[in-house]
């Protein structure tokens, strides 16, 4: 069973010629089974944090450790991490004009099977996955997130989600932009992911709103770069009510 530890981790980029931390030791443990939801303001560091276990090149780790069943994430490449069972769905995913769905997926999971999935019994899983996130057919044949609204780039996040069958999956702001019966969808198709009881989750999320259809094990708040206090999900509701204003120091929209 899969165990993502992330042990002391500083992470800095470089903004107008000069370094700038932005992680500041992020602590954090997640097991096979469990869903974290991380939690904060804007401007936390909550994306860095699922930038820099990715293996984004802007982020910049100065310190701390990153493993995998052990292994030492931070020297895999991009690829490697894919293959060794990280997935990070993005908060801002890219338009990749030209390339269709289809090969698109087709292309990711093969990088992370290692070989390329036999045509037909791809199609029949693509179909299924699809039509089980209620995505029309077409939609396949579109390039990738050429055009696509809010809620069918998520959408698209979670079929890959289903297809590549990560070990541990970051999922940052999949709320953003999802109206109620899309993000029920969306939630769904997570919900039906991690009923193996095989992945872990990241959710990282800005509001408590998601927090009702996919429901965590465990809630982080992040604030000022680092994990500032962990709880159950009533930790979740507090922030509701209460917003961050207990950790930022300042008034901040609601929760
Ligand atoms: P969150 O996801 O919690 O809103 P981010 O990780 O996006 O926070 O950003 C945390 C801080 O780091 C912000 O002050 C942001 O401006 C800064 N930051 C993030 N990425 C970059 C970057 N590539 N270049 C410069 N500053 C960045
Ligand atoms: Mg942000
Ligand atoms: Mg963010």
């Amino acid at each position: 069973m899969a165990t993502l530890e992330i042990k002391d981790l500083h992470v800095s980029v470089v903004a107008d010629e000069a370094e700038k931390e932005i992680l500041s030791g992020v602590n954090l443990t997640i097991k096979a089974g469990e869903t974290h939801a991380i939690m904060g303001p804007n401007g936390s560091g909550k994306s860095t944090l699922s930038y820099a276990v990715a293996g984004h090149p802007k982020y910049t780790v100065t310190s701390g450790e990153v493993l995998l069943d052990g292994e030492n994430v931070l020297d895999m490449s991009v690829d490697e991490r894919a293959r060794a069972g990280l997935f990070l769905a993005m908060q801002y995913p890219v338009e990749v004009p030209g390339v269709s769905m289809s090969n698109f997926l087709r292309t990711a999971a093969t990088a992370v099977r290692g070989e390329a999935p036999k045509l037909r019994t791809w199609v029949k899983e693509v179909k299924e996955a699809m039509s089980s996130l209620d995505i029309d057919p077409a939609f396949a044949e579109r390039s990738v997130n050429e055009g696509f609204s809010g809620g069918e780039k998520k959408r698209h996040e979670i079929l890959q989600l289903g297809l590549l069958q990560p070990k541990i999956a970051i999922l940052d702001e999949t709320d953003s932009g999802l109206d109620v019966d899309a993000l029920r969808v969306v939630s769904e198709g997570v919900n039906s992911y991690r009923a193996s009881g095989e992945v872990g989750v990241m959710l990282i999320t800005h509001y408590t709103r998601i927090l009702k259809y996919i429901k965590p094990d465990f809630v982080h708040v992040f604030a000022g770069g680092r994990i500032v206090e962990s709880g159950g999900p009533e930790l979740a509701d507090q922030l509701e009510n209460e917003g961050y204003v207990r950790f930022t120091g300042k008034r901040e929209e609601a929760v």
